[in-house]
């Protein structure tokens, strides 16, 4: 008889997996997994093929192309002015999900506490899970899903290891304030707690405000595991390319394990991202692509009757439909995924208590007539 004990007993197939395949099995638009449908640059693509032809074929460095780790140096000084060493302190990572799975993997021990606010992008949980880890979930509520730092400082013990953020929020939308940067500061000093800084969406932020890097202070950035994804900077999500960023001390031991997960990334495209981040404009220009995005597809919605949540960052736009029904977010998004032909995101998954506020997620990092199609979909309802 073969058997398997689970690791994850609790852990079924992603809501994103789950839902995108509804999209497609009923032909509905799908608002639901974020990721754009539309290309990405030519000249990117044209860069890879490049360094195939070059012949870039074969294991980059354990660490990723140096040439790679030189131009995320350069960026994270001109923008953050923070110093961090190529040699010792950068790591390309395939998407920022394993950069997320490594940093907890190499931080977390037997019974260590991690703070986690929820609702959560689902690949925290999992990793401090499977590391022995104890997750001390602390949730949000709508509208603004701020953070009550007076009672996350109640929720610090002995066993305090880690505290995780996510700024700009998938899927709240929100982004961090300098009062919650003081706050986490004045937390965190003088303790030996990490912080793991999901900042994947950190050039996707609006209204001219600040994206707060942890890279930005030196109280917390001495402590931080910051993951990034270049399927979020060029619209490339299938391409799984990302990197983490963290002093030399913390940096050694995420690659122990970064060289037994992956070894090493896809070797062409760290050559063509090298190249193509040199330009600036790539990415500075990406918070007003999106920004426009955002208020078409808003000015659009607000003509349904959805409730708009507030939108600062990220491409994710979260509504509550009390309005419309009383129904649980888990039944509703399927329903209008099969009876209306656009699929969203049941935001209670992110919550691991399943907590439902009523509210769906639509991912808005799609083409304009997309949207109108959607949209006028919605209007239905
Ligand atoms: N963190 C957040 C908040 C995300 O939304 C995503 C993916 N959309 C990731 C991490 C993972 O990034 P990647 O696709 O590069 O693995
Ligand atoms: N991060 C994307 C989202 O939030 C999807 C990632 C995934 O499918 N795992 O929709």
């Amino acid at each position: 008889m073969i058997r398997i004990t689970s690791k994850l007993p609790q852990t079924g197939t992603n809501i994103f997996t789950t839902m995108s395949a509804l999209a497609t099995e009923v032909g509905a638009i799908n608002l639901s997994q974020g990721f754009p449908d539309y290309t990405c640059s030519p000249e990117l693509v044209s860069l890879v093929n490049k360094a195939m032809k070059d012949g870039h074929n074969q294991y980059a460095p354990m660490a990723g192309v140096m040439g790679l780790r030189e131009q995320i140096s350069i960026k994270l000084e001109k923008l953050y002015g923070a110093q961090y060493h190529p040699d010792t302190e950068i790591t390309i990572t395939a998407g920022g999900t394993q950069g997320v799975f490594t940093a907890i993997s190499a931080a977390i021990q037997p019974n260590d506490e991690v703070i986690v606010f929820e609702p959560a992008y689902d690949c925290y949980a999992p990793a401090i899970k499977l590391m022995g880890g104890i997750v001390k979930s602390l949730e949000l509520a709508p509208p603004d899903y701020r953070i009550p730092w007076d009672m996350v400082r109640r929720l610090i013990t002995n066993k305090t290891r880690m505290i995780i953020l996510n700024s700009p929020h998938n899927p709240t939308a929100t982004v961090l304030q300098q009062s919650d940067i003081d706050e986490l500061t004045a937390i965190v000093k003088d303790q030996d707690i990490l912080i793991l800084s999901d900042e994947v969406y950190e050039h996707i932020i609006f209204d001219g405000q600040t994206h707060h890097s942890m890279a930005r202070y030196e109280e917390l950035r001495k402590r931080s595991f910051i993951v990034a994804s270049f399927g979020k900077l060029f619209h490339t999500t299938g391409w799984k390319l990302g990197y983490c960023v963290a002093p030399a001390l913390l940096m050694q031991e995420f690659r122990k394990l970064h060289q037994f997960l992956v070894f090493s990334v896809n070797t062409p495209m760290q050559y063509a991202v090298a190249e193509y981040l040199k330009d600036e404009n790539v990415y500075l220009g990406l918070a007003d692509f999106f920004q426009q995005k955002r208020d078409y597809f808003r000015s659009a919605l607000a003509q349904t009757r959805f409730e708009l949540l507030p939108c600062s960052g990220a491409y994710f736009q979260s509504v509550r439909y009390s309005n419309i029904s009383d129904e649980k977010d888990t039944e509703i998004a399927p329903r209008i995924t099969r009876e209306f032909g656009v699929a969203s995101i049941p935001t209670s998954a992110f919550y691991s208590r399943g907590t439902d506020h009523q509210v769906l997620r639509f991912c808005f990092a799609k083409q304009q007539e997309t949207l109108d199609k959607a949209v006028n979909k919605l209007m239905k309802i």
